[in-house]
């Protein structure tokens, strides 16, 4: 057998610029990059472990894998794995560290900070976890779903609502993103606020450990107080501690009735009182809560077939939905008589009720037709931020001026998940600005809205995680005990550095 190495085609190591709409990255490959060569003996091996339908090494067929779901990240590798089954991933972990191979875990690659892609270096092999899609098992009676990495986010939905149970985690990109990648990113999506992250939906996991070894905690356990919770420490690692290749996901009862609303609030600061209001005279039912500037109609009546459902103007709304497990549980007038308790106590103003599910999709599209739509006003400077509830008002007043005064005729587009606290808070460029002007200052701005978050006690990334693209502020943000903390337990568990290199810590 040769030992040759593979090393990255030229022309390979340079960067693309970042998009528009994206700030710079402030890293460099070059710090960040293991050997770049793999030996041919190793990859040889490699094919081995998975047989001949468990690998692609044409460029076509790598591509896919090599680059990012916005076109961002862009990375290099003479190889592509699918592996079947645990025991295949637990081989193909144990051989990379030997030859101290880097291991890029990927499952949908819809991860929005370049985490799911290898660095340019060719020191890495992608390991694709699609082919790991089987149900393991359902007990519809504990409550409990056991499912490979691989399935798909929308998959597992399905195989839940078949048995009469909900499985929550919900998010645009369901029907690509794997269950691995949603627990690897701790995925959020638009039912936090009732059920909690990717992480508080999770009861026991199998990871292959960097050193090759599995850790089988497949646990289908509510109650299990024995020392620390390892699981904790691979949800939302993005692949940087093990591969995930198996969890136990909790299930709930499945919604039969719902409500949803439309609500106008008379200012910001009057968003999280309508929601402690609605918590309690709705008997806690709400699953959503979605804010909405005046701006986000706008956009949404100009560019969409969605009009105002309203006949006058607010500055300020919220999209309320409430839902129940309890058929006949009139869920309906509750919304109804808790709007009543709001308008009475100052926190609503006006409100469209939907009287059918074609119309509460028609507002539910409202929401979700913000992103796309938005693009019409030309390139923005995009923030995913949280902060405690009860701050997000003060939140949004503060950047909002900052970016007024900072940005002459800059437009200011901010909605959200405002029931967990995280606001989309977009800098849209002035109409007819010049574009690499106004993108020319964006480190500036989100220096300055991430410090604004951070006062706040707030969090510079609340959903999609570090990945690369935001390595530099996790050092800019975190405590030294923090971050040598995080790089404490990665030194542990993964002493050769071949889990997904040069991403997070
Ligand atoms: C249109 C759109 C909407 C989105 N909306 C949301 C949203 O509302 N909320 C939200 O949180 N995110 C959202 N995202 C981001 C993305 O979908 C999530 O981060 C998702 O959880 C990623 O899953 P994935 O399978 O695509 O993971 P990938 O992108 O493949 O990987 C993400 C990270 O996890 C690691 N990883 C993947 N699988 C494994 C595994 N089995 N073991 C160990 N590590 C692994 C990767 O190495 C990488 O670091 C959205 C993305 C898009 C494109």
């Amino acid at each position: 057998m040769s030992c040759n190495s593979w090393a990255p085609p030229e022309g390979r190591h340079s960067r693309r610029r970042p998009s528009p709409g994206t700030r710079a990255l402030g890293y460099h490959w070059s710090a960040i990059m293991n050997d770049a060569t793999i030996s041919d003996c190793t990859l040889d091996r490699l094919k081995a472990i998975v047989g001949p339908r468990g690998y692609i090494d044409d460029p076509a067929g790598k591509a896919a894998y090599l680059n990012d779901e916005r076109d961002l990240f862009h990375g290099a590798s003479p190889l592509v794995l699918r592996p079947a089954s645990t025991r295949e991933v637990a081989d193909i972990v144990t051989l990379c560290n030997e030859a101290r191979v880097g291991v890029v875990p990927q499952g949908g690659n819809t991860g929005l900070v370049g985490g799911s892609v290898p660095t340019e270096s060719g020191g890495e092999v992608v390991m694709s976890l699609a082919r790991m899609s089987k149900v393991r098992d359902l007990d519809p009676i504990n409550y409990t779903l056991t499912v490979e990495a691989g399935c798909v986010l929308a998959e597992v939905q399905k195989v839940a609502r078949d048995a009469g149970r909900l499985f929550p985690l919900s998010l645009a990109a369901e029907g690509s993103c794997q269950i691995g990648g949603n627990l690897s990113t701790n995925a959020g999506g638009t039912a936090v606020l009732r059920y909690g992250n990717a992480r508080e939906l999770v009861l026991g996991l199998e990871v292959v450990l960097p050193s090759g070894e599995v850790w089988n905690g497949l646990r289908r356990l509510r109650k299990d107080n024995t020392g620390y919770d390892l699981k904790q420490l691979f949800l939302g690692a993005e692949g940087s501690l093990g591969v995930v290749t198996a969890a136990v996901l909790k299930l709930f009862p499945l919604p039969t009735d719902s409500a949803t609303a439309l609500v106008a609030i008379p200012d910001v600061e009057a968003a999280p009182r309508l929601l402690a209001t609605l918590r309690e005279a709705s008997g806690d039912t709400i699953t959503a809560f979605e804010y909405m500037h005046r701006a986000c109609l706008d956009i949404l009546v100009a560019y969409t077939d969605l009009g105002d459902p309203f006949e006058e103007a607010y500055t300020h709304y919220v999209l309320v939905e409430l839902t129940s497990s309890r058929r006949d549980s009139g869920l309906r007038s509750l919304l109804e008589r808790a709007l009543e308790t709001a308008f009475d106590d100052g926190v609503a103003v006006n409100a469209v009720i939907a009287s059918s599910g074609a119309q509460a999709e028609r507002l539910w599209r409202m929401r979700e037709s913000l992103s796309e739509a938005q693009k019409n006003l030309g390139v923005g400077i995009k923030h995913d931020v949280s902060v405690p509830v009860s701050r997000v008002p003060e939140f949004i007043v503060r950047a909002t001026r900052y970016c007024e005064a900072a940005i002459a005729g800059a437009r200011v587009v901010a909605f959200g998940h405002i029931g967990d606290g995280n606001i989309h808070f977009n800098l849209m460029q002035p109409e007819g600005a010049d574009v690499a002007e106004f993108l020319a200052r964006g480190t500036e701005i989100t220096t300055r809205i991430h410090d604004i978050a951070a006062e706040l006690d707030g969090s510079f990334s609340a959903e999609h995680g570090i990945g690369v693209l935001k390595k530099h502020e996790l050092e800019r943000y975190k405590s030294p005990v923090e971050l040598n903390l995080m790089r404490a337990l990665k030194r542990t568990l993964d002493p050769n550095n071949i889990m997904n290199p040069g991403k997070v810590v």
